[in-house]
């Protein structure tokens, strides 16, 4: 699959407001982008790393699997996702599939900052839920 670096690491949170000034102490960064992405009812803010970003994963509606993952991890969240930049979703996920990965995914579908994304099976994938993502051309 060879993928160029990390992209970012999800960490689920219950509130963005709350966790902001920890995440600006610990990448010595201000919060680049906040972006509401409707068909996750997630709302996401963004911090750099070098290369490699940090995204909160806020729910916005209880129904959300970040809500979900909140509530099982006593309230706190916690990191949720980890997610690996490629050339080509498209490919990757044929790869993937021929290598015998189940896919949560079986297309890319468009993700916050414009990146087509898919994800992995947590199942094929030591419990790690694992993202793919390219960057908008
Ligand atoms: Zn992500």
């Amino acid at each position: 699959m060879k993928p160029t670096h990390i992209e970012h690491l999800g960490i689920a949170v219950p509130s963005i407001e709350s966790a902001m000034p920890f995440f600006e102490f610990l990448t010595g960064s201000k919060c680049y982008a906040i972006e509401v992405v409707e068909d996750q009812k997630v709302k996401t803010a963004f911090f750099k790393v070098g290369q490699t970003k940090i995204e909160l994963l806020e729910p916005t509606s209880p129904e959300s699997t970040i809500a979900k993952f909140i509530e099982k991890n006593n309230g706190r969240g916690g990191v949720h996702h980890v997610a690996f930049n490629v050339d080509n979703v498209e490919e990757a996920l044929k790869e993937a599939e021929a290598a015998g990965i189940s896919l949560i995914d079986k297309a890319p579908r468009k993700g916050a900052e414009n990146l087509m994304i898919a994800f992995l099976h947590p199942k094929s994938t030591m419990s790690v839920l694992t993202e793919l993502c390219e960057q908008p051309k």
